[in-house]
């Protein structure tokens, strides 16, 4: 009968979870889906608790599931919206490193099945490579949130021949788990389970340090997808079934994300997935672009957009910094109310996040039927008499599609320039995230507004 409840209960919570997913692919159901993830988190919770035949382990369980969720409630509380990438990606290298240690933690306690080899074998395969991806996933979600939180430059870091060294770790790994196997000695079992964790730590971190800037954003959603296979591998070496469930269907999401960031950004899927194998590694240092430009006046920008009949706003991280989505909503609200047109644009890498615009516009009741995807709006910019591009460059960049030989050559851009005025808020003439100068600001119809998006769209909204 209990083990009955169990399976009842791991049930409901998988089918919890799936509608989870359902509900938060969509706006107006996102808050829904996030409730359904919740129960079916509670529900599983429970149950894995009720599951401890031993009190002891049951209030080990509990201990720490107290501090956890106290450190997350502070966490959440006190990071802002613009370091949420870098807490995400913390957050999948505990995963990682949960997988490891549930591997090797299984591997210790394992208790060898005499009587079938194949399952004795299926089990150490399962280990290893639970570990392997795990001990991967942490590395590569340390070395990405070095990468985002600034403490490690952006651009490609790889040591010398980096392709070749990449082969060399995959094939010694798999024959570690051929001799991991294979063996019965149980000292040669450990030493090719620590060898071959040290070697995916090596590769997890060497695979993220030569990403560049520009290839960041799959490689997020990868690393969240890595971190779901770690997680059903730790359910395999478990035998839990949830945990399988669970794994598998952030594993499999992320993995859909990361193919869709790819198509929009025109990089190659299995590239990125093994760690830019094919990258030219091109040395990007953050730089001014140099050249002649033109500045603009709040009092002009004021006068420009109150005789203007269309305007597009597009959003980039920008905006998140300087929090500014709540002037840009109160400004688009004033327009709408002198009978301009507004819509906004929105780059699927814009921000640091995929949705990261989508999140802070919604926060400001944007309304989501003038929020459009780059495909839905990049045939508008013609027809527009004013953009405003408000803390985005990359994602406006036309190097992408004017230079063949800039490292962001090929993605999919807001092709903004094709407007009848630009104007660009920013507090310098620095490039973006993928380090690359951006010739727009050098276009003839291009104005530059400098100084915090937040200040300056106050300024903008005070005159209108
Ligand atoms: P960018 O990073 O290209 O540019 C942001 C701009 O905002 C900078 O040029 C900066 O210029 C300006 N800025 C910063 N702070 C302020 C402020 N307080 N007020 C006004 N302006 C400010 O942003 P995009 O959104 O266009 O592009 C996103 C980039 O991030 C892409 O390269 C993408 O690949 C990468 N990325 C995206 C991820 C995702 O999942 N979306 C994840 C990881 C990386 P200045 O300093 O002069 O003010």
């Amino acid at each position: 009968m209990y083990s009955g409840l169990v399976k009842s209960a791991y049930i409901i919570s998988a089918i919890l979870f799936i509608c989870s997913l359902v509900g938060l692919s969509k706006h107006n159901t996102s808050k829904q889906g996030n409730f359904f993830g919740i129960v079916g988190m509670i529900i599983a919770l429970i149950i894995t608790i009720m599951m401890q035949k031993i009190l002891y382990n049951t209030f080990l369980i509990f201990t720490a599931m107290v501090i956890g969720g106290l450190i997350g409630i502070f966490l959440s509380r006190k990071i802002e919206m613009t370091k949420m990438p870098e807490l995400i990606a913390i957050l999948h290298s505990f995963v990682g490193l949960a997988a490891v240690l549930v591997g090797i933690n299984s591997y210790l306690n394992l208790s060898p099945d005499i009587s079938s080899l194949i399952n004795n074998n299926i089990h150490l395969i399962e280990i290893f490579v639970g570990v392997f991806i795990g001990a991967i996933t942490f590395t590569g979600s340390l070395v990405a949130f070095c990468k985002l939180s600034g403490k490690i430059n952006s651009r490609p870091l790889a040591l010398p021949h980096y392709h070749k060294l990449n082969c060399l770790m995959l094939v010694i790994s798999f024959f570690l788990l051929l001799c991991f196997i294979n063996t019965n000695d149980l000292i040669l079992q450990i030493i090719s389970l620590t060898i071959m964790t040290f070697i995916a730590f090596l590769f997890g971190g060497q695979v993220v340090l030569s990403i560049s800037g520009a290839d960041m954003p799959v490689i997020v959603s990868m690393l969240n997808s890595y971190s779901g296979w770690a997680a059903a591998a730790s359910g395999f070496a478990l035998s839990n079934d949830l945990l399988i469930i669970t794994g598998s269907l952030v594993g499999s999401s992320g993995a859909i994300l990361s193919f869709i960031m790819c198509k929009a950004m025109n990089r190659s899927f299995i590239n990125v997935i093994l760690g830019g194998l094919h990258n030219n590694i091109i040395d990007i240092k953050k730089e001014n672009i140099k050249g002649t430009y033109r500045e603009i006046s709040i009092e002009e920008i004021t006068d420009f957009l109150k005789n203007s009949s269309s305007v597009i706003i597009v959003p980039g991280y920008g905006m998140a910094v300087a929090q500014a989505q709540h002037s840009v909503a109160k400004i688009t609200q004033k327009l709408q109310s002198l009978g301009i047109k507004v819509l906004f644009a929105i780059h699927p890498v814009a921000g640091r996040l995929p949705g990261h615009m989508n999140v802070l516009l919604a926060e400001a009741r944007v309304p989501y039927d003038i929020v459009l995807e780059m495909d839905e709006i990049n045939n508008n910019f013609i027809n527009t008499d004013i953009v405003l591009v408000i803390g985005a460059n990359d994602t406006v960049n036309p190097a992408a599609q004017e230079d063949p030989n800039s490292p962001i050559s090929g993605m999919p851009v807001l092709e903004v320039w094709k407007a009848k005025n630009v104007i660009i808020f920013k507090r310098s003439m620095s490039s973006g995230y993928a380090g690359v100068n951006n010739p727009l600001f050098l276009k003839d119809n291009t104005y530059m507004l400098f100084g915090d998006a937040k200040i300056t769209t106050d300024s903008i909204l005070k005159l209108i």
